[in-house]
């Protein structure tokens, strides 16, 4: 079970400060950038039912999760159900195809954050109408691009992102390809200037938007966490991904 061990933390002021700094963030933002402004995803992972009520009733709609079963878990839980009608969730972690039917059958699925193949989003595509035949419209998704190129992390190459974009715009009518994420690597060093991960995402962006005739802000960034998406919104991202920042620290997995 997951409970609340560490001291408390005030998640409605946590909140209140990260909207104050990305607001700030987004005065700074050049004006060749026009992006709209930047959704807030809250990041609960680890995080008990009660501290997403507590966000939730402090006005947050957006909620994250990485590992599935904490999605299957939470998005099912009785109190969300009953207190958070309009929560909104979206998977930021690696979807195994073993697992499509169980997300996509979850109440208040938003988006997919993590489409990195063409085999992933044709299961997805497929499984969305077979699961909710009744939905209204299609299964929100980015593609997650692999900007920092380590073996590790998920995500498509920078280069191959623009087709697929393209290959789920074209052929997949299940699917809505709302845009583009990256996690980037940890702990990058800000005095060495701009983090190289989100210089190479808005260019895949760049990339897309033009051979799509769309305009910049049709086309989601999702990029930048606690400790960075106040940079990230200057560069133009538009979901900024922020868990510590709300929720306190997280504790370590055993
Ligand atoms: C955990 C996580 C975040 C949030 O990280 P914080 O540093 O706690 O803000 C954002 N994106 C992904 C994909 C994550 O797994």
């Amino acid at each position: 079970m997951l409970r609340r061990t560490m001291a408390e933390f005030d998640i409605k002021a946590g909140l209140q400060h990260v909207l104050n700094q990305m607001e700030l963030a987004l005065q700074k933002r050049p004006k060749e950038i026009n992006g709209p402004k930047p959704l807030l995803l809250a990041v609960s992972k680890t995080k008990p039912a009660e501290c997403i009520i507590e966000a939730y009733n402090a006005g947050q709609r957006h909620f994250g999760e990485n590992y599935v079963q904490e999605l299957v878990e939470k998005s099912q839980h009785p109190d969300i159900l009953a207190q958070c009608p309009e929560i909104k969730w979206h998977l930021i972690g690696h979807l195994q195809s073993n697992k499509i039917n169980k997300v996509l059958k979850l109440p208040n699925l938003h988006m997919i954050q993590t489409v990195d193949s063409e085999k992933l989003a044709n299961s997805l595509d497929a499984a969305w109408s077979k699961l909710q035949p009744e939905a209204k419209e299609p299964l929100r998704v980015l593609i997650q691009i692999n900007t920092s190129q380590e073996d590790v992390k998920s995500g498509i190459d920078a280069e191959a992102a623009p087709s697929l974009y393209q290959y789920i715009r074209t052929n997949l009518k299940n699917l809505q390809a709302v845009g583009v994420m990256t996690i980037g690597a940890y702990g990058f060093d800000y005095s060495k200037g701009p983090n190289p991960d989100f210089i190479s995402l808005m260019k895949v962006h760049s990339t897309i938007c033009q051979a799509n005739n769309l305009t910049g802000e049709e086309v989601a960034v999702s990029m930048g966490m606690s400790n960075d998406y106040d940079r990230a919104i200057e560069m133009g991202s538009t979901i900024v991904r922020v868990g510590t920042s709300i929720f306190g620290y997280r504790a370590a997995k055993a």
